[in-house]
């Protein structure tokens, strides 16, 4: 599962950028002081040393241009013109020296205490033609050795005091930059990262909704569920182990029941608007503690993080009235059934994912058996794994021929003459036992098998015909097949085949096919059936009555037995409008050369009130119950006659 950890906000974002652009601001200012006091004692260096030099030539000029006593005199008099002998604080302090010279002249204002050291550390560095400074005690001297054209050599030490001033210049205006530059870098740095928390933050907010919210409702979406609810859910539980008394918290899953054909028959647009319609609807009953989340297509869940079982049948009962109305939609009127699945937080599991699980098996019983909201409760987990066990079971059922049939008689009414039966499947499982098919054929017909099924059950029919034909018995057999069985193309052409194989005609053969299961396809159930009639076989519309097709529409099916169902017959006698139901479909029959069959005869006054409205067949436990294949053999071979 995805998380949206990433799209959480970090607290501590704009801190960081403050400390970001302040580190920057800080980092730029200590560079750029660096680089300008670097500077300016280069520039002091540079300025005192061509000052030196140029002093320096002047006074080699003198000393070779004139002879060294009035050299003496001269280079004397300039110097003590220049610098004080005795010098205060803040003159500068020099010395003069002739060197390789026959007189060794030298002129200084430094007490010799001071000059000797100079003179030490300078003569060990000096060469002809050089230049350079000298720290001794913490003072800068400038001084320059050169190489005398005439007379001698001269060395030039001067107290080097422009480059400490130009430092100290630089240095107090620096002092004053870089306060102004450090307060504009701190608003800055303030500004910056106010302005990029906003951004980033709004953009962040807008990616974390889209991530967590649907497209077309508005509405929170899985992610947000198995993210947010998913905590809600654990705090929950964390809380509880503190109060023991706090028991609540519930999943209500609804589905929309006839949504695909909404879907099918208006186009997607007007599917879309019903979802969002119907998302409306839900919240205005909703409380601020709940939260509807659209799962995909028409699933919802709500989440209540104050729900308890009666809220939650209540909130549930709110919906299911608030669905009452028709949507209307592009001047259509659109009704909308949900079916709800509740599961209870603590009552039924401590974490989201069981708790979906159990509301889905809740709102799949709701949905199947047409209930209202559905609480989740054990039997439902167990009849799904029982389900999913014989799914498991279903290959080896058919290959190991666990599948066996039951022959049920079909009567003529007014003779009492057994003028057919109908094979019924039941599988005798090796642990379960002998499991009815209103079990099993729902599984099969979910899975891969169901062509296979039908195959074997038509075929395992064919024989059984054949041993009777064997036997000089002549009757028809007719099969129950499924609604995807017409989807297969080669079902007519396998029967045909079926029929050639074992030599049975195929007038022995009907097939029995729901009357729901029919209303799936119209077009291709119409051109399947009818290439099985063109093979010769007679076709039985089954439990007629339970789905929604007219008489004039079962007309064009080129069926030509119509069975009612079990339902109209049970309470004929003390409902009237089944009754009138029943008249109506067997006058008709009767005049379009249908036959009929009352499925499900068990008394006598129901036998008595069909024969009475001219109904020709019919089945029930008033003749007999599904018998083995020796059974109803016996049966056939006595041509019983039952009483009418
Ligand atoms: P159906 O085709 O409508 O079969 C009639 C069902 O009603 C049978 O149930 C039968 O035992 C039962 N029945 C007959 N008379 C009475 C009566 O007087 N009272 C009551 N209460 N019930 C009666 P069964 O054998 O359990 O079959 C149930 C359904 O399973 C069948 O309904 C049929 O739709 C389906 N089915 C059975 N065998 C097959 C099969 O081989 N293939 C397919 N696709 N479906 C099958
Ligand atoms: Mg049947
Ligand atoms: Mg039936």
């Amino acid at each position: 599962m995805q998380s949206i950890k990433a799209l959480e906000k970090d607290p501590y974002f704009r801190l960081k950028l403050i400390f970001l652009c302040l580190s920057v601001a800080v980092v730029v200012s200590i560079v750029y002081v660096t680089v300008v006091y670097k500077m300016a004692a280069d520039i002091g260096t540079t300025t005192e040393f061509d000052a030196t030099m140029t002093e320096a030539r002047n006074l080699q000029y003198v000393i070779d241009t004139h002879s060294l006593a009035i050299a003496e005199d001269r280079v004397g008099d300039i110097l003590t013109r220049h610098y004080s002998q005795s010098p205060s604080e803040n003159d500068i302090t020099y010395g003069f020296l002739l060197l390789n010279s026959p007189s060794p002249f030298s002129f200084s204002n430094l007490p010799p205490d001071k000059l000797h050291p100079i003179l030490d550390k300078t003569s060990i560095m000096q060469e002809v033609n050089d230049k350079g400074i000298t720290v001794i005690e913490g003072q800068q001297y400038v001084w320059v050795h050169l190489k005398s054209n005439a007379n001698a050599d001269i060395l030039f030490i001067k107290s080097a005091k422009s480059i400490s001033l130009a430092v100290d210049y630089i240095t107090r205006r620096l002092i004053i930059t870089s306060f102004i530059t450090f307060w504009i870098a701190v608003w800055l740095a303030l500004f910056l990262a106010t302005w990029m928390n906003n951004k980033v933050q709004t953009k962040n907010n807008a990616l974390a909704h889209i991530a967590t919210h649907d497209a077309l409702t508005e509405l929170p979406n899985r992610l947000y569920l198995f993210s947010i609810c998913r905590s809600e859910i654990q705090d929950l539980i964390a809380k509880q182990s503190i109060d023991h008394e706090q028991k609540i918290g519930a999943i209500i899953l609804i589905d929309l029941n006839n949504f695909k054909e909404v879907n099918d028959t208006y186009g997607h647009h007007i599917g879309d608007a019903v979802l969002i319609n119907f998302a409306k609807r839900i919240q205005h009953v909703l409380s601020s503690s709940e939260i509807l989340i659209r799962m995909g297509g028409d699933e919802f869940v709500i989440w209540g993080k104050e729900l308890d079982k009666l809220s939650s049948l209540s909130l549930s009962e709110n919906i299911r009235i608030a669905c009452h109305a028709p949507l209307i939609i592009s001047d259509l009127s659109i009704e909308i059934n949900p079916s709800l699945g509740i599961s209870l937080l603590f009552q039924h599991a401590n974490d989201l994912d069981n708790l979906m699980t159990y509301a889905d098996l809740a709102m799949y019983q709701s949905k199947s058996n047409h209930l209202g909201p559905v609480v989740y409760n054990k039997t439902l987990s167990e009849s799904y794994l029982y389900e999913a066990k014989l799914r498991g079971d279903l290959l080896d059922a058919i290959q190991k021929e666990q599948i066996f049939l039951l022959y049920q008689p079909k009567i003529e009414l007014a003779s009492g003459k057994i003028i057919g039966v109908e094979a019924l499947a039941r599988w005798n499982h090796p642990i379960e036992g002998v499991i009815s098919p209103i079990h099993f054929i729902p599984l099969i017909e979910k899975s891969v098998h169901i062509h296979k099924f039908t195959r074997y059950v038509i075929e395992k029919s064919i024989i059984q015909a054949k041993e009777w034909l064997a036997l000089g018995i002549e009757t028809t057999i007719a099969v129950n097949i499924s609604p995807y069985n017409l989807l297969d193309g080669d079902f007519a052409r396998d029967i045909e085949a079926l029929l050639k194989e074992h030599q049975v005609p195929v007038s022995v053969l009907e097939i029995e096919l729901t009357e729901t299961a029919m209303m799936n396809d119209i077009s291709s159930t119409k051109s399947s059936l009818q290439t099985l009639r063109e093979l010769g076989l007679s076709i039985a519309i089954d439990d007629f009555g339970t789905g929604l097709s007219s008489l004039s529409y079962v007309s064009q099916l080129d069926a030509n037995i119509i069975k009612i169902d079990r339902s109209f017959v049970m309470d004929m006698d003390t409902n009237n409008h089944n009754l009138a139901i029943i008249e109506a479909v067997i006058g008709l029959s009767n005049r379009l050369k249908w036959e009929v069959v009352a499925e499900g005869i068990e008394t006598k006054e129901q036998l008595t009130t069909l024969s009475t409205l001219g109904c020709q067949y019919g089945q029930g436990y008033y003749f007999e119950r599904p018998l083995s294949k020796q059974d109803i053999t016996s049966l056939l071979e006595e041509n019983k006659q039952f009483p009418n």
